[in-house]
Order: structure tokens, then C-alpha cells, then sequence
């Protein structure tokens, strides 16, 4: 079970302006990388159009993610992640969050209001704790 996420500073910093960038909307994209032992490394974060835009609800594009999940899997990654922001709230999972984490067995990292957490389902929200390169 993954209980570390390692990102570096420029894909943070990319976050944290997409999150500005969207407001109010949510933006959303995939963490690229690899799984570590426990420790989710992402390489690149890349920003995927939000297909459903909304202020509460996010929808990754499905051309656009097939195009990142195909391009990792070429270079010997994978989607160790997604992530998406919530403008106007806490970066805490919300009801929707929670029900599709249970069907993602990824990272989600949330950047919110009050700064960016990581989580994983495993028989409920469970932190990941962010960690630097
Ligand atoms: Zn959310």
C-alpha cells in the first residue's frame, strides 16, 4: 500500500498555478511516474482538460488521458496518480471524491484553499504524506 508521495517543487508549483489558474473551476490531471515500494514517485505532473467543469466536480478529458497513460507506458511509467483542486474548499475528498477513489487504486492529490494532501482508498480515505525529492 502506498503511504508516501514524492513530487517534485515544479510539478508542486504547476498545481498550485493550475489551481489559480481554473478558479472557480476545478482543474485536474495525472501524476506520471513509479510506484516505489510504499513510495508513489512522480516525475511529471501534466495537466488533462476538465471535460466537466464545474466548481465541484472534476472529469479527466478521456482522449487526453489516454494520450498521457499511453506516452508513460512507452517510457517505462505509469499513472501513479491523479490530481485535481478545489478552488473554493479544503483539499479534503469530497462525497464524489470518495466514491470514485474506491475505484481508483491511485494517489489523489487534492490541492485546496488550504494547501495540498494526498490520499489513498483502502478501505476508506486514507492520507499519503508528500515528500520532497
Ligand atoms: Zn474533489
Amino acid at each position: 500500500m502506498i503511504s508516501k508521495i514524492k513530487i517534485l517543487r515544479c510539478d508542486f508549483d504547476l498545481i498550485q498555478g493550475e489551481l489559480e489558474a481554473n478558479s472557480p473551476y476545478e482543474a485536474c490531471g495525472v501524476l506520471v511516474g513509479t510506484i516505489n515500494g510504499d513510495t508513489a514517485v512522480v516525475e511529471k505532473a501534466i495537466p488533462i482538460t476538465n471535460s466537466n467543469r464545474t466548481a465541484r466536480s472534476f472529469e479527466l478529458e478521456p482522449g487526453e488521458f489516454y494520450n498521457a497513460w499511453n506516452n508513460a507506458g512507452k517510457s517505462g511509467k505509469e499513472i501513479v496518480g491523479v490530481y485535481h483542486t478545489h478552488p473554493r474548499s479544503s483539499a479534503v475528498p469530497s462525497l464524489w471524491d470518495r466514491e470514485t477513489m474506491q475505484n481508483d487504486p491511485g494517489v489523489w492529490l487534492i490541492a485546496g484553499s488550504d494547501g495540498v494532501k494526498a490520499y489513498v482508498w483502502d478501505d476508506g480515505v486514507r492520507a499519503v504524506k508528500i515528500v520532497g525529492f
